[in-house]
């Protein structure tokens, strides 16, 4: 009896010690994206929380008071940048902890470095609602820069946690190993897709479409942030029975209404994708939500 309570006991720590690691490193992202990747990089060094859950839209997240309490406690933030997770400054700077405020060694831009597609050439007018005034910021959607991603996480990982670089570094290095190996399977699996001209609802998949050669004949909304109009979804129809587009990409936090009308009027299929780490059932890490897309986008054809 003694021997099952010690080992009950045991494997309860043991239990307890993977949840909750002593001295773990509290990393407070603003996405569950960024949160995986992570989890990816800091292993068991690190216990980490997104505040955004996977199927809210990422530009318009609620600012929450238990948002601030969990950034004042925070030793290390990653955000998405590029405006994308605005609401993030606000918190900030709210929960008055220097070090993750921006330039402090636990904050990361997770976008420095990016090669960002969709910058606006001309003047760009933020009061008529368009939402992505530096570029478009759904870059963690091409697999090839959540390379990039983890490189910056890393970099603050390293900079909160010393003791901990050589880790953070191999768990790096396995990650875009992983990351390697799958992206050449997925670019094998797409090929049948090459090409295919495809409708978004906002240009949440623009990276994605790139690294997989898909080609955007149109999108539901206006503009980045613009509804859509009758008018402007009479053009896309025309557009799209035109040039032969048969998918149209949307996500679950869009309105239906007139996606069902494209659908009678094209006869396209409608994919409701996940935009985020969580966002359907399978799309557990960043691994999963490439390949439920893909698995998706791949029964459409
Ligand atoms: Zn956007």
């Amino acid at each position: 009896m003694r021997n099952t309570l010690h080992l009950l006991c045991t494997a309860l720590a043991c239990l307890l010690g993977a949840l909750l690691p002593a001295g773990a490193v509290n990393v407070i992202t603003s996405t569950t994206d960024l949160a995986a990747i992570t989890r990816a990089v800091g292993g068991s060094r690190v216990k980490v929380e997104s505040l955004a859950q996977p199927t809210q839209d990422l530009h318009r997240v609620e600012p929450r008071p238990s948002f601030v309490a969990k950034l004042s406690r925070a030793d290390l933030v990653v955000r998405v940048g590029m405006d994308l997770d605005m609401w993030m400054d606000s918190l900030i700077s709210a929960a008055r902890n220097s070090n993750v405020r921006k330039g402090g060694a636990g904050y990361v831009d997770a976008s420095a470095g990016l090669k960002a597609l969709e910058v606006p050439t001309g003047k760009v007018d933020g009061s008529k609602g368009d939402i992505h005034i530096h570029g478009n910021p759904h870059y963690w959607l091409d697999p090839e820069n959540g390379k990039l991603i983890a490189r910056n996480i890393l970099a603050g990982l390293k900079r909160v946690d010393p003791a901990g670089a050589r880790t953070y570094q191999d768990n790096y290095a396995d990650f875009v190993t992983r990351l390697d190996e799958k992206i050449a399977r997925w670019e094998a699996q797409m090929q049948p897709l090459r090409g295919a001209k495809v409708v978004t609802y906002h240009t949440t998949w623009s990276y994605f479409n790139q690294r997989f050669s898909l080609k955007l004949a149109g999108t539901m909304e206006v503009k980045p942030g613009i509804p859509p109009s009758a008018s402007h979804i009479n053009r896309l129809i025309g557009a799209m029975k035109r040039e032969g587009a048969r998918i149209v990409m949307t996500t679950n936090y869009y309105p239906t209404r007139y996606t069902d009308l494209v659908t009678r009027e094209t006869g396209a299929a409608i994919l409701v994708l996940p935009t985020s780490v969580g966002g359907v059932k399978g799309a557990d890490d960043y691994f999963g939500l490439f390949q439920t897309t893909i698995d998706q986008l791949l029964k459409a054809r």
